[in-house]
């Protein structure tokens, strides 16, 4: 095609792939694809979230999944535009029963990667917008009923008399974004929560907390952040943000309830959900169930010889209480990611005396640099300027395949690590072990391989560098005893406060602890990648284990992950709930295998 615009060569290439898909030709649609190449389906195609990498993969998943959808209307929004050696554009399409938007990229005509989405279903639009409900009734009707009469009627009856469709388990930031999606999709549900208030996940942290993501990355659907809010938000101003939120958005949050077990019934195709609300058993039967509990919520507490005759304080860093009754103590944090990090400088700022214990490296990336160099491309004032809204900024970032982001990633870290060279000189004298990851390619993808392995710095490591928080590094514990902690080289420090900031199990553990092990095991590890990197062993997934799609227990969902993973990926998990609830088939295709337990 040269001399073709990309505008041109974009909507050729629609133009092809539409005439051989709705001719049902599989093989001659994955000639329109390079032999090395990535599509990757957000729920549209495939009632699942799946990358198919290669054109054979492709070729695949066109006939399986692709061509009984019934794809029409590929077209081409705005223009196309030629970015860093690929021709790439905005997409719009349609199924039988769905609308979807994407982004391809072409290399000398063929494609590179294509993203595919689906954003709404035929005949359950959410109602915004002009589709808006009217809110008022003019004229008079006798028994008319108000808003609030309503909504109460609907409190009253919603798990008692009447049984929601889902039941989310755990009201954190993951819920409540879910909750909200769902209920402009009119999907009965409640959020059952053991806290008091929406939020208080937030608010029953260390107290020093703020986000250690900036603002314009955080946003939940539909209702952003004012523009005053600051960059970074302190954990209390997020906590009464997310019971604002539950509030205007009219969820069905049952606080100070605890989820206690459930079990699904399969000859009724239902949970049932024991719930202990305000002290009162409470039976739910709901036909799905979400686990939105927390990603990392499980806690890694290793068996240490000895601990049970320790006679200061000894707790795992999810049950830290926060520093303010340890300011003239020996504190001893064990490990040295973020918790760590952050537990110790807020031990610090109290006048504790603190060690952090490393056993094996960790990767550091100074908040500012992380921004400036990484997230500000989509997530800033200044690509808000440049027009990357949220939800575009959030569909870029997931046109990227798996398979190509470490790649991707690296060198921001070439550039932190010159940029910061006298940085992390300085923590390498004070003992740090540092790492990039295993490939060098940072804290992204420490993030979704391990979910662990970091700290955004945000002051620690200076402390650390100055010997102020103390670091005893390359050691493991060896043995605990009444007033002291012993370590592999044969030392032993004093301690009145000892906390396992010792990172947290795979989500998969919830399942075991509120269904049971064999659900767990038949779901398998949750996040990660298969990249065959620390912590994150293979064989290759090309997609987070079991997040925001289905699973191997029918009618079980996983929900979590960051702000920016709980608003985009929430929007995925409605539309599959939301379409089950409306009794459509929704053919799962290349639902993943398991290949580990935990
Ligand atoms: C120190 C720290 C800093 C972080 N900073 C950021 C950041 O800057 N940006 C960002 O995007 N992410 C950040 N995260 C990561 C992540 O966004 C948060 O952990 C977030 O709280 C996850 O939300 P969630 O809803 O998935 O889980 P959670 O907030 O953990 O919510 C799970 C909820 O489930 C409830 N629950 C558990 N079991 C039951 C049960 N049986 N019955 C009823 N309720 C139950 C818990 O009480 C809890 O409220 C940070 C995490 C930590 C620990």
């Amino acid at each position: 095609m040269s001399g073709a615009t990309p505008t041109e060569q974009i909507s050729s290439w629609l133009a092809s792939l539409d005439a051989v898909i709705s001719r049902g030709d599989a093989d001659g649609a994955a000639a329109l694809f390079h032999e090395t190449s990535y599509w990757r389906d957000l729920v549209s195609f495939t009632w699942n979230i799946t990358t198919a990498e290669s054109r054979v993969a492709i070729r695949d998943m066109i006939a399986g999944a692709v061509i009984p959808a019934k794809p029409s209307r590929w077209r081409l929004e705005g223009q196309g535009s030629l970015v860093e050696g690929a021709i790439e554009g905005w997409i719009r399409f349609e199924t039988s029963i769905a609308q979807g938007y994407g982004h391809l990229r072409l290399i000398d005509g063929k494609a590179f990667t294509l993203l595919t989405t689906m954003t709404e279903l035929k005949g359950f639009e959410e109602p915004k917008g002009a589709q808006r409900e009217k809110g008022v009734e003019h004229g008079i009707y006798p028994g008319r009923k108000s808003w609030l009469e309503r909504r109460r009627e609907e409190e009253a009856e919603l798990g008692i008399s009447k049984q929601p469709y889902v039941v989310i388990v755990g009201g954190g930031q993951g819920a409540i974004a879910l909750g909200a999606r769902l209920k402009r999709l009119n999907v009965p549900t409640i959020i059952v929560e053991k806290n008091e208030r929406p939020g208080d996940s937030w608010r029953k942290r260390y107290k020093s907390l703020c986000l250690h993501d900036v603002v314009w990355y955080d946003h939940l659907p539909y209702l952003p952040f004012p523009d005053h809010w600051p960059v970074y938000s302190p954990k209390d101003k997020i906590g009464d943000w997310l019971e604002m939120y539950t509030r205007v958005m009219e969820l069905n949050y049952w606080a100070s309830t605890e989820c206690k077990s459930a079990r699904f019934d399969a000859a009724k195709k239902e949970w049932v959900v024991e719930v202990m609300r305000n002290g009162k058993p409470i039976t739910l039967r709901p036909k799905q169930l979400v686990l939105a509990t927390g990603m990392s919520a499980v806690p890694n507490m290793p068996a240490v010889p000895g601990m049970e005759t320790f006679k200061g304080d000894l707790h795992h860093s999810n049950r830290h209480p926060g520093p303010d009754a340890y300011g003239d103590k020996k504190a001893v944090v064990i490990g040295s990611n973020n918790s760590a990090h952050d537990i110790a400088a807020a031990l610090w700022e109290v006048g504790a005396d603190v060690t952090m214990i490393q056993r094996s490296s960790t990767h550091v990336s100074r908040s500012e640099t992380l921004f400036e160099l990484g997230t500000s491309k989509l997530y800033s004032e200044e690509a808000v300027n440049a027009g990357i809204t949220t939800e575009k900024a959030d569909l870029i970032f997931a046109s990227i395949p798996y398979a190509l982001l470490a790649q991707r990633q690296k060198p921001i870290y070439v550039k932190m690590r010159e940029r910061d060279a006298a940085f992390y000189e300085r923590l390498r004298k004070a003992g740090f072990l540092l790492d990039f990851g295993d490939d060098e390619s940072g804290l992204f993808m420490k993030y979704v391989r391990r979910g662990s392995g970091y700290y955004i710095d945000v002051g620690a490591s200076e402390l650390v560098a100055e010997g102020k928080i103390k670091l005893k590094s390359g050691v493991e514990v060896s043995r605990i005893k009444e007033h002291t902690i012993a370590f592999s080289d044969g030392s032993e420090l004093p301690a009145d406060l000892i906390v396992f900031a010792t990172g947290y199990g795979s989500m998969n553990g919830w399942a075991a602890e509120l269904i049971s092990q064999e659900v767990a095991d038949r779901v398998g590890k949750c996040w990660g990648l298969g990249s065959n990197t620390r912590k994150d062993p293979g064989p290759w997934e090309g997609e987070l284990r079991n997040m925001w799609k289905p699973t191997h227990q029918e009618a079980l969902w996983f929900h979590g992950g960051n702000l920016h993973q709980s608003r985009h990926y929430s929007l995925y998990l409605a539309l599959q709930l939301k379409a089950r609830y409306e009794g459509m088939a929704t053919p799962v295709y290349g639902l993943q295998e398991v290949h580990h337990l935990s």
